[in-house]
C-alpha cells in the first residue's frame, strides 16, 4: 500500500483531524528525548479511542506496515523514535482518568495520562501515585509502563511493575487483551511483568489499573 492509500484508510479509522502527513507537521516527531537519533515517520496518527487503535493495528499487521506507540516523547532510549516507513501512533488523546478508588486505593486510568496527573487526581484522598521519574510533570503513565519507569519514591515503593494491577493493551494483529487482575495477585504466568519494561514491542497499552 503507497502512503497516500494509507493515509486515506487512516483517515477513515480516525477521521481526517487525526492524521498527520505533511513533513513540517510531523517534525515534533522525529525523536524521543534521544535527540541526537531523528527520523521522520511516514505518517502519524492520533486514535482517540481503543476501537481505532485496533483498527490501525489491524490494518497496519495486515500490510506489514510498522508501528511505533509514542507517550509524551521523554524516553531516554529513542523508543519513540518513529520507524521511516511506518506509522506514529501517538496516544496524545488518551487523557481520561476513568475511575478512582479511594478504598482499594486504585485507579483506572488511559496511558495518556501524565504521571503527575494521577498523584493531582488522587491527592484529596490524601493518596499519591508511587513511581515519580524526574519526567514526571510531562511523561505518560502508557510510556511508564512500556519503559517500567521509577523514581527516588521506588526505594520504598518500587518500580511501575510493581505499581499495577493489569493492562488493557492491543496486540499486534488488532486483538484486544486485558493482562493482570483487580486483584493483588492471578493465577498463571506473571505476563504483566513481561509486559512491563517491554518498551512498546508487544502491543499498544491502551488502559492501566
Ligand atoms: C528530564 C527527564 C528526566 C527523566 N527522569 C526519569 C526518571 O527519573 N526515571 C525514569 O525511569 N525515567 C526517566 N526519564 C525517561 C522517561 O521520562 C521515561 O522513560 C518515561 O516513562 C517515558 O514516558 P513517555 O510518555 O514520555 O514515553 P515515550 O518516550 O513517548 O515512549 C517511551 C517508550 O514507551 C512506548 N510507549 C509509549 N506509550 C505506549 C503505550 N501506550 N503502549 C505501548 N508502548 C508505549 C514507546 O513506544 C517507547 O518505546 C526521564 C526523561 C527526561 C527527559
Amino acid at each position: 500500500m503507497d502512503r497516500l492509500e494509507l493515509a486515506e484508510k487512516l483517515r477513515h479509522i480516525a477521521g481526517n483531524d487525526s492524521v498527520i502527513a505533511d513533513a513540517e507537521t510531523m517534525r515534533p516527531y522525529e525523536c524521543d528525548g534521544l535527540s541526537m537519533y531523528c527520523e521522520m515517520p511516514m505518517l502519524v496518527v492520533l486514535p482517540s479511542t481503543t476501537r481505532q487503535v485496533q483498527d490501525i493495528m489491524r490494518l497496519c499487521h495486515q500490510h506489514d506496515i510498522p508501528v511505533v506507540a509514542r507517550g509524551a516523547g521523554t524516553g531516554l532510549c529513542a523508543g519513540a523514535m518513529p520507524h521511516p516507513e511506518g506509522v506514529l501512533l501517538s496516544l496524545a488523546k488518551f487523557t481520561q482518568i476513568r475511575e478512582i478508588c479511594a478504598h482499594t486505593r486504585s485507579a483506572r486510568v488511559q496511558p495518556g495520562v501524565r504521571n503527575l496527573a494521577i498523584s493531582d487526581a488522587v491527592k484529596p484522598y490524601g493518596l499519591y501515585y508511587g513511581p515519580d521519574p524526574s519526567s514526571q510533570i510531562a511523561c505518560t503513565i502508557g510510556g511508564n509502563v512500556a519503559e517500567n519507569s521509577g523514581g527516588v519514591h521506588c526505594l520504598k515503593y518500587g518500580l511501575t511493575v510493581h505499581n499495577i494491577l493489569s493492562v488493557e493493551m492491543v496486540m499486534v494483529d488488532g486483538e484486544l487483551v486485558t493482562i493482570g487482575s483487580d486483584g493483588l495477585d492471578c493465577g498463571g504466568m506473571d505476563l504483566l511483568a513481561l509486559i512491563t519494561g517491554s518498551e512498546g514491542l508487544l502491543g499498544v497499552v491502551t488502559e492501566v489499573r
